[in-house]
């Protein structure tokens, strides 16, 4: 007779699958307990027997060559019906649901079985921890009972095997989160870099943003505390660009912008570094240069923007320079002082260089 499905079937098969048991290797704890099991209940055969959907497969086996059997004829697939309770089929052969059973009527001609069923903590039998003889049998009271705590026992080791299985999967599931937070910070970092880049360029002239000149300033400074060479500055501000602005709007103020970013970039050598630092202002960083030559290239851009062929009126520039030595000021103290020589030369009438510092 065939073993009716538990009501739970879909649920209980989910569970056997959970524990990654089926068609494993044969594992030294499955066998003990079945040995302990046949020595206890004196039998010649044990099995650890796991009930699949077709099938019911042996984890560990003793008294028996096959590996499993088809699920219709399993004893085991009645015994999970009641998982509380242990099952005793005292004699097949007196047992309806059993004396035709191939398993009974043929080889291994099972007459006695007792299967201890193998529960989960929400009540599915995955299968049975059992013994079986060829001779109709009794089990006592002790080995009936030492049969239960095997099965638990059993029971235990597939509990902690299912942990493992579980933490290596949050394990991978760890690595590969930490793998995506990689890739974002990743991903994050060529964002900064790539928004660095713009912040470092001015966008309408191409050249050095205020960022950036600061940034040069800096490090041109470290140079000159750390090799005692001179370092120049000019701050270069556009004569009555409002007036330009208003006169002829705020578009052709750009092309003007564009053309003295491009003339003063013309006039400087290699080494000095030119910037657009406010909106009609630009300054030009002259590393090793000393003052007398700084007012000298300093007066070369004022004249390149003056000679430039101006369209719609004449263009000038009123610079303001100054130079260091030492190896104390700071960048805004430097500032400070090209910025008061720009304001000398605007006051002394625009179109004009003021060096700051006493000459060398
Ligand atoms: P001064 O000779 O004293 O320097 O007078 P100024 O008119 O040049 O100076 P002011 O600071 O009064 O005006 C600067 C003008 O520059 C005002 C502003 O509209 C203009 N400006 C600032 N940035 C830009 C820009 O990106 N494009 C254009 N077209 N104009 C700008
Ligand atoms: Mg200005
Ligand atoms: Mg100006």
């Amino acid at each position: 007779m065939r073993a009716p499905f538990p009501p739970n079937e879909a649920e209980r098969l989910d569970a056997l699958r959970a524990y990654a048991i089926l068609d494993t290797l044969p594992e030294q704890i499955y066998d003990d307990v079945i040995y302990l099991a046949s020595q206890i209940c004196e039998t010649p055969i044990a099995l650890v027997s796991l009930v699949d959907d077709s099938r019911q497969w042996f984890k560990a086996k003793v008294g028996l060559e096959v590996g499993e059997t088809p699920r219709d004829q399993a004893f085991c697939a009645h015994a999970i019906l009641t998982p509380t309770d242990l099952m005793v089929v005292p004699d097949t052969q007196q047992d309806a649901r059993f004396a035709e059973n191939p398993l009974v009527t043929a080889a291994p001609h099972i007459r006695f079985y007792a299967g201890a069923p193998l529960v989960t903590s929400r009540g599915s039998g995955l299968g049975t921890l059992c013994v079986i003889d060829r001779v109709p049998r009794q089990l006592t009271d002790r080995q009936q009972e030492a049969l239960r705590a095997l099965s638990r026992q059993v029971m235990a080791h597939l509990e902690l095997r299912k942990a493992l299985i579980e933490i290596a999967q949050h394990a991978v599931a760890q690595e590969q989160y930490q793998q995506q937070l990689e890739a974002y910070q990743h991903e994050l970092e060529e964002a900064n870099a790539r928004l660095e880049q713009q912040t470092m360029t001015d966008s309408l002239t191409g050249l050095m943003s205020r960022h950036a000149f600061e940034r040069a300033l800096e490090t041109e400074l470290d140079r000159v505390a750390r090799y005692s060479i001179p370092l120049s500055l000019a701050i270069v501000d556009v004569d009555h660009f409002k007036s330009y602005n208003d006169t002829f709007g705020h578009p052709e103020g750009d092309v003007v912008l564009l053309r003295i970013a491009s003339v003063l970039a013309a006039s400087s050598r290699a080494s000095d570094v030119v910037a657009r630092i406010g909106g009609e202002e630009f300054a030009i960083i002259l590393p090793n240069t000393t003052a007398s030559n700084a007012f000298v290239l300093a007066d070369r851009f004022r004249r390149a923007v003056e000679k430039v062929p101006w369209e719609r009126r004449p263009m000038t520039v009123s610079v303001g320079v100054t130079t260091h030595t030492g190896n104390t000021a700071t960048r805004a103290a430097i500032m400070q002082r090209a910025d008061k020589a720009l304001y000398a030369s605007k006051e002394a009438g625009r179109n004009r260089v003021t060096h700051g510092d006493r000459p060398d």
